[in-house]
């Protein structure tokens, strides 16, 4: 039986009570497969952790991190809590950067049964994915990374990087994932999302592009600044397969489509690098709504389910991508018969109910 170490970061909030609810539904789906089995290390972190302790990570944490296959986070961060230059306590981020995460990915799936933002009946189509770099362009001198010029009174700066290095593998990423949509789905399309007739440094982003496309001459490919590209999002989502762009971009175009199928308790996310990569619900620790039986898990279930899929994918373990596979359809299912009805939706169903609900289709 194939072993797999995960390191296992529930963090704050309702990041915690998700992330039990993950690997519950993980366990009933493994269970049903066979052929692999998983070892947590759970690894306490995040703001919590850092008003108990002063560290905002165990302190062999990171490296504890390093070593598993995956790393999966529920949530971290609690306004409340701050470090002392009164910035949020975020681990993750240095995670990102250390082990080179570049490539943040967003489904964006419509589920028959749960809530439609559009009119428009094809938007139940919709079933996209946003490649997000995760590791430079305007975020290269954000706060976090402590790179930004000295600011003054009348004037601040933030530097936009653009690495062939990073945008080489973050592209050939993309490529290789819409290759695997398309042996699953029959087509396979790749959308090239900058504003390259304004800034050199997206021109060059859209020349690697170019480049990079002749290694995947399968895949069909097409190019949108981003300006046409919220429009288009918004206009007609359901014609995007995959789509790869720069950092700031991507933050904003793939809240902008999560929102078109739900809201945040649906978005699942990873971020991927070369030797490491990293699972968590694209939403945060909602201090609003912990502990109160609330949260929707199904961001944190999907996202483990792609856990599972990247794995089984990379060590070519057919049970865990069958495991993954069955999560995804336990969520289609769900949807489809009425059996899950998230509060979030305005549903009566909090994370324990869904929890129960989810798991008896996985059972079934
Ligand atoms: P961060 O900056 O860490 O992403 P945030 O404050 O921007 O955090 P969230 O913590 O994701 O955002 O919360 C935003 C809103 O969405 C809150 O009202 C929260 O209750 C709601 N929300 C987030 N996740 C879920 C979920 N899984 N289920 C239900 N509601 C959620």
């Amino acid at each position: 039986m194939e072993r797999f170490q995960i390191a296992t970061i529930p963090g704050d909030g309702i990041g915690v009570e998700v992330t039990e609810a993950t690997f519950a539904i993980i366990e009933a789906a493994r269970q049903k497969t066979g052929g692999f089995s998983l070892k947590q290390d759970i690894i306490h972190a995040g703001a919590a952790y850092y008003r108990d302790t002063d560290q905002d990570i165990e302190a062999d944490g990171e490296e504890r991190a390093g070593l598993a296959d995956a790393i999966y986070l529920g949530a971290i961060g609690l306004p409340s809590i701050r470090a002392k230059d009164n910035t949020e306590i975020s681990p993750h981020l240095r995670l990102r950067e250390k082990f080179e995460l570049y490539a943040g990915v967003r489904p964006v799936k419509a589920y028959d049964g749960a809530p439609m933002m559009l009119a428009d009946p094809r938007a139940a189509e919709l079933d996209m994915v946003i490649i997000r770099e995760c590791t430079e362009g305007l975020f290269y001198t954000a706060a976090v990374h402590n790179r930004s010029p000295k600011t003054n009174a009348d004037e601040a700066r933030e530097t936009l990087r653009i690495t062939r290095s990073v945008s080489e593998r973050l592209i050939d990423f993309a490529f290789r994932l819409a290759q695997r949509r398309k042996a699953k789905r029959g087509h396979g399309h790749l959308t090239c999302v900058d504003k390259a007739n304004v800034f050199k440094a997206f021109a060059f982003f859209r020349q690697i592009f170019d480049e990079r496309a002749k290694q995947f001459g399968d895949i069909e490919t097409g190019y949108y600044y981003v300006d046409a590209a919220a429009l288009e999002l918004v206009r007609k989502p359901w014609t995007f397969d995959v789509m790869v762009m720069e950092n700031m971009f991507g933050d904003i175009l793939s809240d902008l489509a999560g929102g078109l199928v739900g809201g945040m308790g649906m978005a699942a996310s990873a971020e991927i690098g070369d030797h490491h990569c990293l699972f968590q619900p694209a939403h945060g620790s909602a201090p609003d709504i912990m502990g109160q039986d609330k949260a929707n898990p199904l961001a944190a279930i999907l996202s483990g389910a792609m856990m599972l899929d990247w794995l089984g994918h990379g060590s070519g373990n057919q049970q865990m991508l069958a495991a993954a596979e069955m999560i995804e359809d336990a969520v289609t299912t769900g949807f489809a018969t009425r059996a899950l009805r998230p509060m979030e939706f305005g549903g009566d169903m909090g994370l324990k109910q869904m929890t129960e609900a989810l798991l008896e289709i996985v059972k079934s």
